[in-house]
């Protein structure tokens, strides 16, 4: 099974290790011609309004798009999940939002930009070391999204379908579970 990681900007490298560490081909994507072979894509954290501008410069705005609409698991992390979110609270940017969640971004304060702590996450983990940094939050999801962690009254992980989306970053801890849950999600969701 080949899961890409969108490696256009941000933390590319991470990412493809995990998913080597959770049983999967890991691909690199830089060209929209390598979607095609893909069964579930990651997109990374960084920095989102960059992401959102290099993935209208190098035509994966519709691709991806389409890739969601033909239920291939998209996994949003950090920027990841700003991207995916329908709403993000004060702008109107260009993004893919195909995910009925609001976010807000930087939403942890100065002092705190950067923090790790261990997280419940429902159905993958008692206590998984989450590394925060400049994370969103997402203020609210429809109904059909499904909360599965949340830290200082704050959601930070979710689930919608073929969407999954976490705050923070995964891949920076040598704990593959929620790469583990990925996986399994595109294992559901095959053809
Ligand atoms: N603060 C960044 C943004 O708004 C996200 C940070 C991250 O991905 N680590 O895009």
């Amino acid at each position: 099974m080949k899961v890409g990681v969108l490696a256009l900007q941000g933390a590319v490298a991470e990412h493809i290790k995990m998913i080597e560490l959770a049983g999967a081909e890991a691909v690199a994507v830089k060209r929209v011609e390598q979607l095609d072979a893909l069964e579930g894509i990651i997109v990374p954290g960084g920095e989102s309004t960059t992401i959102s501008k290099l993935i209208n410069k190098y035509d994966f705005f519709n691709a991806l798009i389409q890739f969601s609409n033909q239920k291939k698991p998209i996994f949003g992390t950090c920027a990841g999940l700003i991207i995916l979110a329908k709403e993000i609270n004060g702008t109107t940017e260009n993004h893919l939002a195909l995910m009925d969640i609001k976010v807000e971004r930087n939403s942890f304060g100065r002092q705190k930009e950067s923090f790790e702590v261990d997280l419940e996450v429902k159905g993958i983990s008692d206590h998984f070391r989450a590394v925060f940094i400049r994370a969103p939050h997402i203020i609210e999801g429809k109904k059909n999204v499904e909360v599965l962690s949340v830290h200082e009254d704050k959601i930070v992980a979710a689930r919608q379908g073929h969407l999954l989306a976490t705050a923070f970053h995964p891949e920076l801890t040598d704990d593959p579970s929620m790469h583990h849950y990925f996986i399994k999600m595109v294992k559901e969701y095959r053809g």
